[in-house]
């Protein structure tokens, strides 16, 4: 795919982020399109969904809802909004 912001060309790549939970901190590996020119990182919505390690409290599964609602997997989004809706922290 091409970068939205530059359009420049993506590569696969992972990205090491860290989730939330409750009082605990983990740090997970989620693979990624970064785009090599500005750097932007896309999330496969797939991907997002597939995340089911974290116990989801009340506003998780709202999001996990409206995945399942808005079955979207081909679309890609900004890896900022998809971790701030998750919330997720990127731990670079
Ligand atoms: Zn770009």
């Amino acid at each position: 795919m091409k970068c939205f912001i530059c359009n420049g060309n993506t590569t696969k790549t992972t990205s090491r982020y860290t989730i939330r939970d409750n009082n605990h901190f983990n740090t997970i590996t989620i693979p990624c399109l970064k785009c090599e020119q500005c750097g932007e990182c896309y999330i496969d919505g797939c991907t997002l969904q597939n995340i089911e390690s974290i116990p989801p409290d009340q506003w998780d599964q709202k999001m996990l809802k409206e995945i399942q609602e808005n079955p979207d997997c081909k679309e890609f989004v900004s890896s900022e909004d998809a971790l701030k809706e998750l919330g997720l922290y990127n731990s670079h």
